[in-house]
């Protein structure tokens, strides 16, 4: 149901023109190492792998493959710094070069914005707007908390803990990085961090930043390589405390690899979050709650709301807002300053989010997509929706990460708790509503981690975040967050 404008607008009768983001200040060198001990470094085994634009499929450059003896160089690198600089500094003095670190993040946020786009395939506007500003305000943040630890944890003496193995996933590559490292070295750790296989620039960018900052060699070491690589970090025996962000299945496995240990841990794994309208709600907002909740970052976030519960009066009205809002999306070049929704971050992950276009169509649901055009070349998914399915199908199950939205309507609010709560995950939610009482009894019974009320998909580093059941185990961010960092004594 297109409205005349954004009918024009698909017809190619009228368009906008190109707003390209300039990549004249990015520098990326032909090839990385591995950043340990304050240098990059060659792998042990001289492998290398190359790092892919997905919205051109074009190779940007190549990255070392670490392996199990470089993550151990690492550890030890990490141990060492601990042992003889950052375990041993003033809280005052680690503060000042996190203060350093985030200051120069926000100097280079252009460079840094336009390589998390070209990496990952998520929008400009997403990686100035959101990624980079947020993952430097990490860094400010718990700044700030470095020589205030005792006013944390009041009463008790907070100490750090070691060296922290750190694996983090493709969807916010630079965030991430900047959400395990800035409690973790602020706390007085040290760090050996496995970004992902598909997006390792940005962090190996932070690794020149890093150098930059004048950071004592070892405090932070980021080795790029695969599963394996991660699978080395966290089970390295001299590592004591193991952060990992990503799917719940490599998450079941590292809980297990952990069982018996006394290494601390914190999983942050999927999710499957419910948005929630009623009736009394505002309801174009409420449609722009959605669009941001599943089409934002390609869906390709952890809490995005991929499920709609959809008040049965207002359910027809909704979808049909939602439907128009579809038609005016644009798919596409992640670095034009207009585009709404980027490339799928890797072939393997468009492959996953087709199949679960498939089983949708497959168990009976009604698929709705966007009708615009997409580039031919690079990795692109249309904004799409599914109405007519139940509780049961797996499209309402089962985390698709991508920008798949599956609509359900309820009568009562008891139903829609029922219907929020029945999934294996519990990271995040919605509700939109004009009744306040309405939201706390709502936020009170959804069993997820963060609940949005009247907004989606707001994120601050003053907050924690994390999930129940099958989402993880632990907090990240705000005070919450330095509790996974340090041991409390008297
Ligand atoms: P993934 O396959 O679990 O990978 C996450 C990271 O773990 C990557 O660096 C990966 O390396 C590494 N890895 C793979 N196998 C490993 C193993 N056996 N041991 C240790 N590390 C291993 O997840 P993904 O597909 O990249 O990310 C998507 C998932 O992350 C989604 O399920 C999403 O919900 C979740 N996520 C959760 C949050 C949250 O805060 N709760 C935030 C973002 C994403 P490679 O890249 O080389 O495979
Ligand atoms: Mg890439």
């Amino acid at each position: 149901m297109a409205t005349p404008e954004n009918k024009l607008a698909f017809d190619g009768g009228w368009e906008y023109d190109p707003a390209p983001e300039s990549t004249d200040h990015v520098n990326i060198k032909k090839r990385y190492g591995l950043f340990i001990n304050g240098e990059f470094v060659a792998p042990e085994k001289g492998k290398y792998f190359d790092t892919v634009n997905p919205a051109t499929e074009e190779k940007i450059c190549r990255v070392a493959e670490g392996t199990e003896a470089d993550i151990d160089k690492a550890v030890k690198a990490a141990r060492e710094a601990y042992q003889t600089s950052w375990g041993r500094m003033k809280p005052a003095e680690r503060g000042k070069y996190i203060y350093r670190i985030a200051r120069i993040m926000q100097e280079r946020a252009r460079e840094f914005s336009v390589i998390e786009s070209l990496d990952g395939g998520k929008p400009i506007r997403e990686s100035r707007d959101v990624d980079i500003p947020l993952a430097a305000a990490h860094f400010f943040y718990y700044a700030g908390w470095a020589d205030k630890l005792e006013y944390a944890f009041p009463g008790r003496k907070a100490k750090s803990l070691g060296v922290a193995g750190q694996v983090i996933p493709w969807n916010f590559p630079l965030l991430m990085a900047a959400w395990k490292i800035a409690p973790a070295i602020a706390c007085g750790n040290t760090v050996v961090l496995k970004p992902a296989e598909t997006t390792p620039l940005t962090a190996l960018k932070l690794a020149e930043v890093i150098a930059d900052a004048g950071l004592p060699p070892g405090v932070v070491n980021i080795v790029t390589g695969a599963g394996a690589a991660g699978a080395a970090v966290v089970q390295h025996p001299d590592v004591d405390k193991v952060a990992f962000t990503g799917s719940t299945n490599v998450g079941r496995s590292i809980q297990k690899a952990l069982a018996g240990t006394n290494k601390k841990y914190t999983l942050e794994l999927g999710g499957k979050a419910a948005n929630i309208i009623f009736a009394d709600a505002a309801i174009d907002q409420a449609v722009e709650g959605i669009v941001n909740g599943i089409f934002f970052n390609q869906g390709h976030v952890c809490c995005a709301g991929s499920r709609l519960l959809v008040q049965e009066s207002v359910a027809d009205e909704v979808i049909a807002k939602l439907k128009d809002r579809m038609e005016t999306l644009i798919v596409g070049d992640p670095l034009d300053k207009n585009t709404d929704i980027g490339a799928i971050n890797s072939l393997m992950q468009l492959e996953k989010v087709q199949s679960y276009l498939k089983i949708g169509k497959a168990e009976g649901a009604e698929m709705h997509q966007s009708s615009c055009r997409v580039p031919k070349k690079g990795y692109w998914c249309r904004p799409t929706i599914f109405t007519g399915v139940s509780q049961s199908n797996r499209v309402v199950q089962e985390e698709i990460f991508g920008p798949v939205l599956a609509i359900q309507t309820f009568r009562r609010e008891d139903e829609a708790i029922i219907k929020a709560n029945n999934t294996p995950y519990g990271l995040s939610g919605g509700v939109w509503t004009d009744k306040g009482s309405k939201i706390f009894k709502m936020t009170q019974d959804m069993r997820a981690g963060v609940v949005w009320a009247n907004t989606f998909n707001k994120f601050d580093p003053t907050s924690p975040f994390g999930g129940y059941k099958e989402s993880g185990v632990g907090r990240e961010g705000g005070l919450h967050g330095l509790d996974a960092y340090v041991k409390l004594g008297a």
